[in-house]
């Protein structure tokens, strides 16, 4: 199969008929083998009946259905475990994407050999209140993630089926998917501009709040991809370095206290600081040497992405 077209859906009801109806004309003019995946993240309106009804049309239509709200990032994950194609196209339900892209898309991963191709809206159709602040969230991932991109979390992506099995998109990471990808060892990741519309039907589901989520996702991101594997090398030097601050100062009160006969040393705010040193320091260490017995004990922690292997080679 060609194409696996991964939508995630949250009360888009009006959204699907028209979108279902878009891409197969796509597909058919192009002449792709396709399948679109639906994934209703626990929608409360009628999305799902309506997800059924083009299924019975289109049988290139598949859904699936959660239970509850569990997030676009849980929606995207369990559509790309799904999905068989040779490469997986996302895009959000509310139209705001153009299925006419996906020729294009396909083209950069099959003949260019992109990994991974990641859409820009370059003319974004979204309020001020929304655009301003993308600004600059993009500019901060840009800057941690070493990765040259101008917009992140486009809902518009295309993936070689390879990268959609390396990754795991969980909690709210899929503003930060390329940074996934990378970090799974794929580099070539491209670009395209692309075509964004107004919101026609519904509201969008993310508000302010986004921007301080995604602050904090991003760190974790590039914290967990450093020191999953030796959370030690990283709270363990914090620490050693802090209580030896602490323990140089208190030698220092000490010589000033006994030799010196100095008086009043636990008065002074060094003092104070060196106590606090010592005692962090130490509390910093322990966090390293428990993160490292349980990195240690991580049913995946000798999961590596093996690219290739030579043909007769089992194991
Ligand atoms: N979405 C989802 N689960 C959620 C929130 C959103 O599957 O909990 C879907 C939503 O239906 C849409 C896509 O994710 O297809 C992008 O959401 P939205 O358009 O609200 O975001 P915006 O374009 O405003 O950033
Ligand atoms: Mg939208």
């Amino acid at each position: 199969m060609d194409i696996s077209v991964v939508i995630p859906l949250f009360n888009e009801e009006e959204s699907l008929p028209e979108l279902n109806s878009w891409i197969a004309r796509v597909m058919k003019e192009n002449g792709f083998t396709y399948e679109i995946l639906l994934v209703d993240d626990g929608s409360r309106d009628n999305s799902w009946k309506v997800i059924c009804r083009l299924a019975a049309d289109n049988p290139h239509l598949h859904g699936i259905r959660f239970r509850r709200n569990h997030g676009k990032a849980a929606a995207l994950n369990v559509g790309f475990r799904h999905s068989s194609g040779e490469v997986v196209i996302t895009m959000d339900a509310d139209l705001q994407d153009s299925p006419d892209e996906i020729p294009e898309l396909y083209n950069m991963i099959v003949k260019e050999g992109y990994d991974m191709v990641s859409g820009w809206k370059k003319n974004r159709k979204d309020p001020v209140s929304k655009t301003l602040p993308t600004k600059l969230f993009n500019r901060v991932t840009r800057w941690m993630s070493g990765i040259r991109l101008h917009d992140f979390n486009c809902g518009l992506k295309a993936y070689k089926q390879d990268v959609v099995r390396s990754i795991e998109v969980y909690g709210e990471m899929h503003r930060y998917i390329p940074f996934l990808v990378k970090k799974a060892g794929f580099d070539k990741i491209g670009e395209k501009v692309v075509f964004h519309r107004e919101r026609k039907y519904g509201k969008t589901k993310y508000g302010l709040d986004r921007f301080f989520k995604g602050f904090l996702d991003l760190i974790s991101i590039s914290f967990v991809a450093r020191f999953r594997q030796r959370p030690m090398h990283l709270f363990g030097l914090l620490g050693t370095l802090l209580f030896l601050a602490g323990f140089i100062i208190a030698l220092h009160l000490a010589y000033g206290r006994f030799v010196q006969q100095i008086y009043g040393m636990t008065e002074r705010p060094l003092f104070y600081f060196g106590l606090l040193a010592m005692i962090l320091g130490t509390q910093l260490f322990i966090a390293g040497f428990l993160g490292e017995m349980i990195s240690r004990n991580a049913p995946d922690r000798n999961r590596y992405h093996i690219e290739e292997k030579t043909k007769n080679l089992s194991c």
